[in-house]
Formats: C-alpha cells, sequence, structure tokens
C-alpha cells in the first residue's frame, strides 16, 4: 500500500521546526506532500511562489518528498492529490486547542482523510514562523532557526521586516 501524506502550512518563512517534521515524516509515509497554502487570517511576508521556492530548495534532496502550492480547503487538496492522511506537527498545549479544532472540522468535512501528528522536537518546540519574524525585525541572528540552504534567498526579505519596524 503506498501511503501518502501531506504536510500542509502557511511556511512563511519555513523554518527548521517544519524541516524536522518533514523529515521525520517522511521517514513514516511511502511519499509526502508538503503543500504550501493560502490562510485568510494571516498577512504573510513571503509570496505564495517564493514560500514554495523556499520549500522545494530545502527538501530538494529528500526523495519521496514533493512540494506543491494549493489554495483552498486542505481537505480538498488532499482528496484532489488521492491521498488520505495529512501530517501536523504539534508544539506546547497551546497548538492543542487550534490543532484539535482542525482536525475535528477536516474529519466532518471527509471523514475518509485522517490526521496524524508528530510532536515537535524539544529544540525546536518554541519555534515559529511570525517569532522569526520579530526576531528579524530587531536584527537578531538567525541562522538557528533557518535551514542554511534557504538562508540567502530569505535574507532581503528579511531584512525587510526590520526596515519596516524603524
Ligand atoms: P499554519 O498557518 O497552517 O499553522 P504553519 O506554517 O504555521 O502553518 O505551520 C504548519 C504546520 O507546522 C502546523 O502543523 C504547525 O503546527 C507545524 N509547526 C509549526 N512550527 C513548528 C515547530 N516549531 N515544530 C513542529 N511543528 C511545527
Amino acid at each position: 500500500m503506498n501511503r501518502i501524506a501531506v504536510y500542509t502550512g502557511t511556511f512563511d518563512p519555513i523554518h527548521l521546526g517544519h524541516v524536522d517534521i518533514i523529515e521525520r515524516g517522511s521517514r513514516v509515509f511511502d511519499k509526502l506532500v508538503v503543500g504550501v497554502g493560502i490562510n485568510p487570517d494571516k498577512a504573510p511576508l513571503f509570496t505564495l511562489d517564493e514560500r514554495v521556492k523556499l520549500v522545494k530548495e530545502v527538501v530538494k534532496t529528500n526523495k519521496n518528498v514533493e512540494v506543491m502550492p494549493f489554495t483552498g480547503l486542505a481537505v480538498h487538496f488532499v482528496r484532489e492529490i488521492k491521498a488520505n492522511c495529512m501530517l501536523r506537527g504539534l508544539r506546547t498545549t497551546s497548538d492543542m486547542e487550534y490543532e484539535f479544532t482542525m482536525s475535528l472540522a477536516n474529519m466532518t468535512l471527509d471523514s475518509e482523510i485522517e490526521t496524524v501528528f508528530l510532536m515537535a522536537k524539544d529544540i525546536y518546540s518554541h519555534l515559529s514562523s511570525s517569532l522569526l519574524k520579530q526576531i528579524a525585525a530587531f536584527g537578531g541572528n538567525l541562522e538557528k532557526f533557518l535551514p542554511s540552504d534557504a538562508l540567502n534567498l530569505m535574507q532581503g526579505k528579511l531584512a525587510g521586516v526590520k526596515k519596516g519596524m524603524r
């Protein structure tokens, strides 16, 4: 049986916590599709194209990981690509409420799609894209949080966040 899972998110930008979930997820499933989406509650710093490009750059050596943009409901995207499982990362107890609500909503929308959670690695459990952008705004060093292969591609935009704060 070919087990295909979909890991959706905004990835604005992708960071080491996401990368860890992608690597571990790609060992659990035969194929992992990273779906880069649009969250109507978030105004992204990076465009959809940029976010897709960054994720592609980071996973380029991982043969069973594919990266695709998507719009609309995650469950529709999962169906479209003939997968039946969603992968999510869980950081802290504060993620629980949101993820619990989302997975119940998705289950109601499509009962054949299961959500599987992987606990965030302790060293990344504090990490979020918004925290990264705050650190960037105050000129902090992001090397410990961002994948090195995407760092160069992100520098310009992240420096822009810093300027915008002034
Ligand atoms: P969304 O807007 O869908 O929450 P994110 O890009 O913020 O998109 O997150 C995508 C997924 O990655 C979610 O399942 C989120 O819980 C998970 N995630 C985010 N940060 C981390 C982290 N530091 N460690 C593990 N999983 C994470």
